[in-house]
């Protein structure tokens, strides 16, 4: 059996490419080492957005193109198959705190320019979009109308199926081990622990892990240091089931109470703040896992009151990691000069797994360089050029 393309994990983006590429006509092969979606994006906010991508206009653009694919999705499949829940994301400011309001005004300017819908509301509409939501009277607030929840594991197990009945093979408990290559450098294969598979060619999406598979693909030990990506650990704590309506939309609290919040599909609330990831980097033991769950449930609950009564401990802890590109954009397109070898590493993967997966799919199939992924490439960093 000899594939087109053999894809390297069973993460979001490594489903999402693999369902456009046998959408494409491709004969795919999807190799995961555990199960689909147990990775990073089993462990994840979720926030599907551009709203908060605001340093340049190709990054929001590819973030924007990803929310796009989300609504065609819901459009074609339907918000409870997948998992997505609508109602866009609320970010809060307060005047007492200048500087982030004024950051907020900043965001939104930005996103304004790019042509982003995002608009400015004021204590009432907040009050009215969000009535069990604790802030000072004078709160204003960024509304992003169009932003999505995406239950991910969901999200990506139903469109596994979907690979399956286009006719798209997945291998699951399958590890990739060693990229097979002729003499030119041109792929011709992979060997797994199953064996040994022909294909023209190999696409690596492997995660937060992609600097040691990458050096264990190809026999290179210098990718572990040299591939410019890092590990960024994340806490989530997930409450029970919560009164259905309790919280409409994702909320971002003011900057005098960093939290965030979103209604998850299983009806409880997720919960996370990015100054709180540190805490849980060094010491990952029970005792202070909970520790710092209970400061991010007491944050939630300045926030949303009604949670001030829920029990930690019958709540969901969960660390996920980041694969985080030293210059915090995505990494996606051909390894330089190894013809049929293509990888993908980002953060925000959730968001931009739609619009990345028709953009890979297209530069394997056509051998192109779609223009909307060609900043994105690995030769922007030195020594890959
Ligand atoms: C705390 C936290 C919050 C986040 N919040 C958001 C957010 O709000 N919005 C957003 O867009 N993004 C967010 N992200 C980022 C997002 O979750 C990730 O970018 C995304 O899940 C990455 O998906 P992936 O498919 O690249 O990796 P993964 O989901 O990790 O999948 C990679 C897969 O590859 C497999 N694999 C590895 N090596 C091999 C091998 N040799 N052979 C076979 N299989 C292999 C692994 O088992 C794994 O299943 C967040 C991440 C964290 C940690």
């Amino acid at each position: 059996m000899k594939y087109d393309v053999i894809v390297v994990g069973g993460g979001i983006i490594g489903v999402m490419c693999a369902y456009e590429l046998v959408k494409s006509g491709q004969k795919v092969l999807l190799l995961e080492r555990g199960k689909i979606a147990q990775g990073t994006t089993a462990n994840s906010f979720a926030w599907a957005n551009a709203t908060s991508k605001t340093t340049d206009q190709a990054y929001h653009d590819l973030n924007a193109a990803g929310l796009e694919g989300y609504h065609a999705l819901l459009a074609e499949f339907g918000a409870e198959a997948l998992g997505i829940k609508s109602g866009g994301s609320l970010q809060i400011a307060e005047p007492a705190d200048a500087a982030g309001l004024q950051s907020l005004r900043d965001q939104a300017a930005a996103l304004a320019a790019f042509g982003h819908a995002a608009r400015w509301i004021e204590t009432s509409e907040l009050r009215a979009l969000e009535p069990n939501l604790a802030f000072p009277a004078d709160a204003q607030a960024l509304f992003a109308a169009d932003d999505l929840c995406i239950d991910a594991p969901r999200f990506t197990r139903f469109i596994s199926d979907r690979i399956r009945q286009h006719g798209g093979e997945i291998r699951e408990n399958c590890a990739a081990l060693a990229l097979q290559a002729d003499d030119e450098g041109v792929v011709t294969g992979l060997t797994c622990d199953q064996g040994d598979l022909t294909a023209a060619n190999v696409l690596v999406t492997s995660g937060p892990d992609i600097n040691a598979s990458l050096a264990k693909l190809t026999g290179y030990d210098g990718f572990h240091s040299g591939f410019p990506m890092g590990r960024v650990p994340g806490l989530l704590l997930t409450t029970p089931a919560v009164a259905p309506g309790l919280l409409g939309r994702l909320v971002y609290g003011a900057s005098s109470n960093e939290v965030h919040i979103l209604p998850e599909s299983g009806g409880g609330i997720k919960i996370g703040a990015d100054d709180m990831d540190g805490m849980v980097i060094e010491d990952q033991s029970k005792e202070n896992l909970k520790r710092v769950g209970q400061l991010l449930l007491q944050r939630a609950a300045k926030l949303l009151p009604a949670l001030g009564t829920v029990d930690i401990d019958s709540c969901t802890l969960g660390i996920g990691t980041r694969a985080y590109p030293t210059d915090g954009k995505t990494i996606a397109g051909q390894m330089p000069a190894a013809k049929g070898f293509y990888l993908v590493a980002t953060h925000s993967g959730i968001t931009l797994a739609p619009a990345i997966a028709p953009l890979m799919a297209a530069l394997i199939v056509t051998q192109q360089m779609p223009n909307p992924l060609s900043p994105f490439g690995l030769e922007r960093f030195p020594g890959f050029a």
